[in-house]
């Protein structure tokens, strides 16, 4: 009838990235301190390592992920802020934040991203995810779930089914967009 809804255009299964409360934020950071930008690092990291939630964002250019058990149950999300623990960052507000990407070489910006990783450093996801995510079901409206973007400012709204398992799309059923995290402009971490 011409309604379209969330599950027309959710993130597709094969493109879903999640994370586990136990996986770490960052073993990458020894790299990063011998490397000034974040740019030239992106390739070197994931070789080596198990992926942990910083490579696998920046690898994919995403900004953020459904927290699941081991059943598929969402237990949270975790966004970029969260795994930088930007907001910990003291007099920083996130529009501060748009300052973030131009990483360069200077050093005072490379001691601003070193004492943010430090944040991080040994931390799991489950520290730092926000539990308990505001979510929508793959048959809502996506008019509501748009404006429930707009009203709360999230960049992503995870799609569960009726037991809280997150919803998986798969295969192109009918426009194949995204709903998941593709809505506003990333903070451009790579
Ligand atoms: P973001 O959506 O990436 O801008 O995240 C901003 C903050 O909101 C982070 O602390 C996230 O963990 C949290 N967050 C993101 N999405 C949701 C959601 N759907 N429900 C509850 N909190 C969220």
């Amino acid at each position: 009838n011409g309604v379209l809804i969330v599950g027309d255009f959710m993130t597709q299964k094969d493109e879903l990235h999640v994370v586990k409360p136990s996986t770490t934020v960052d073993e990458g950071i020894a790299l990063l301190r011998t490397n000034l930008s974040i740019n030239s690092i992106s390739s070197a990291l994931l070789i080596d390592f198990n992926p942990t939630a910083l490579e696998i964002l920046v690898k994919h250019r995403i900004t953020g992920f459904p927290v699941i058990d081991d059943d598929w149950k969402l237990v949270g999300v975790v966004s970029d802020y969260d795994l930088l623990a930007l907001d910990s960052v003291s007099g920083a507000t996130r529009s501060d934040m748009d300052l973030f990407p131009e990483v360069d070489s200077t050093w005072k910006t490379f001691n601003e991203v070193q004492k943010l990783l430090s944040k991080t450093d040994g931390k799991v996801v489950g520290d730092l995810m926000t539990p308990a995510p505001l979510v929508v079901r793959e048959s809502t409206n996506l008019e509501d779930a748009a404006r429930l973007l707009l009203e709360t400012k999230y960049r992503r709204l995870p799609v569960v089914d009726g037991e809280g398992k997150l919803e998986l799309k798969i295969g192109d059923r009918k426009l194949g967009g995204k709903a998941w995290s593709k809505t506003t402009t990333p903070p451009s971490l790579v």
